[in-house]
């Protein structure tokens, strides 16, 4: 059994898994940057290691101080929580050429799936649809570029293949703003990701963004925790989440989840991981495979019973599923709201000292958070200090729940989005369900 983890996360993930840990009964090792010494998780874990200064590329996306860190600490493996090196191919492997275990796929899976434009052409081979696009990486024949644009239709989406955090994306309207959003997409991925690959992909105009959980053990067996709708979001980021999505045809559903059941065996997949699809005019698109425990995660684990985490560790111990396709039954409905230290309006994220916090709670309400009275918010990561989960029988009990919650939910000295949940929950569109992925920003503007 794996006695001893390294978090190499910080903020509500690393709590999380801390939690999980603790419920295995395995120790915790948390590594954390000099502004983070007092992090929630930090204070409790059974050993600490500090691994660097603030900034993230010297701390949290430090690998050889995080390896050290397990080398010192005698840890057995590391779990990656999600963003950092979540989803770097490079840390998977060399954690595992150090000798630890990580929790997650296999270093060689998670290369794959990183790039999109090899995770679209694999799902393929399944016979998952992917939306209109461009086969291989755009080169600088414009000529090509401009006929290829033409064909798939306007507007087109430009994409990084190295993507993610809804960074590398820009749209093209017309042929006249093509040769821009190109040199834009792929200077911005240059810079963010290091890569400039990129492609090409039909805009779609009106569309849901619709996920589906798996696990997968390392003995073939694979699991489909059903779907999750994230369509509320702002700046291709997910601001509210809900599982199951509303409104699917279960036919429909059943189809996607026997997809994905299919692709994760033919790939070989291990651990925990999410396929996200757009979904429009009733047919899904394939978009991405995120190879990682997801922000969002809390909403499928309300609905099923089943902890990822643990079973995400359970898995990287060489154990089965604990579960199999035909116990998975899905209960009620739940909600995530997602708390960010931002300006309601201008979304400027505000670090700085809660001087008070007080959680809500009741039945079907779960928060997951790091933050507590005296806690400074630090300046230098992302701006989510909690997430708000209500799960209910319906749909409409699980939105009237999340709605007092966040009225109980009391944060002073910083700025968040609070109100701004308050009046999703409120609205009425929201009420009726399946909302498109631009309703958020349009009832934003108006
Ligand atoms: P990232 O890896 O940055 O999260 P994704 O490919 O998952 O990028 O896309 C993030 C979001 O961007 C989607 O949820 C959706 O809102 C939007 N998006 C991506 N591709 C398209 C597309 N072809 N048409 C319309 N919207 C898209």
């Amino acid at each position: 059994m794996l006695d001893k983890i390294v978090i190499a996360n910080r903020g509500e993930i690393a709590l999380r898994i801390q939690r999980a840990c603790r419920e295995l009964g395995i120790k915790t090792v948390a590594v954390h940057s000099t502004a983070d010494s007092k992090l929630k998780h930090v204070l409790l874990a059974d050993e600490s290691v500090c691994i660097g200064p603030p900034e993230s590329t010297k701390s949290y996306l430090n690998i050889p101080s995080i390896i050290s860190a397990a080398e010192v600490t005698d840890a057995m493996a590391i779990h990656p929580g999600y963003g950092f090196l979540a989803e770097n191919g490079d840390f998977a492997e060399q954690v595992e050429e150090s000798g630890y275990v990580f929790i997650g796929p296999k270093a060689e899976t998670i290369k794959i799936m990183g790039n999109k434009l090899n995770a679209k052409e694999a799902v393929k081979e399944v016979g998952i649809k992917c939306i209109p696009g461009s086969d291989d990486a755009l080169t600088d024949d414009m000529d090509y570029n401009y006929k290829l644009a033409d064909e798939i239709g306007y507007p087109v989406l430009i994409k990084a293949a190295a993507g993610g955090g809804g960074k590398g994306m820009k749209v093209a309207h017309t042929k006249a703003n093509l040769q821009h959003a190109i040199d834009i997409t792929k200077a911005e991925s240059k810079a963010a990701f290091g890569d400039d690959t990129i492609f090409l992909e039909k805009l779609l105009e009106h569309p849901r963004h619709i996920e589906f959980q798996v696990i997968a053990d390392n003995f073939g067996n694979v699991v489909c925790l059903g779907d999750r709708d994230c369509s509320m979001q702002r700046g291709h980021q997910k601001v509210v989440e809900e599982a199951p999505a509303p409104g699917i045809p279960q036919e429909k559903r059943e189809e996607m989840i026997d997809k994905c059941i299919s692709f994760c065996q033919h790939i070989g997949y291990q651990n925990a991981g999410t396929l996200e699809f757009l979904y429009q005019d009733g047919e899904f698109y394939f978009i991405e495979m995120n190879t990682r425990l997801q922000v969002e995660h809390p909403v499928t684990e309300l609905i099923t019973g089943i902890d990822i985490v643990k079973e995400q560790i359970k898995i990287a111990n060489n154990l089965p599923l604990s579960v199999k396709q035909e116990d998975v039954l899905i209960k009620g409905h739940a909600i995530e709201c997602r708390i960010n230290a931002e300006d309601s309006k201008t979304f400027i994220p505000s670090p700085g000292k809660v001087t008070l916090w007080h959680t809500p709670g009741g039945p079907g309400v779960r928060v997951d958070s790091h933050i507590y009275t005296g806690y400074e918010v630090p300046p230098y990561y992302d701006s989510m200090i909690a997430k708000v989960i209500t799960h209910a029988n319906t749909r409409q009990s699980a939105i009237t729940r999340m709605g007092i919650a966040l009225s109980e939910m009391v944060i002073e000295g910083i700025k968040t989005n609070k109100d701004l949940q308050i009046q999703i929950m409120e609205d009425s569109a929201f009420k009726r369900g399946g909302m498109d992925i631009h309703y958020l920003e349009k009832k934003l503007k108006l």
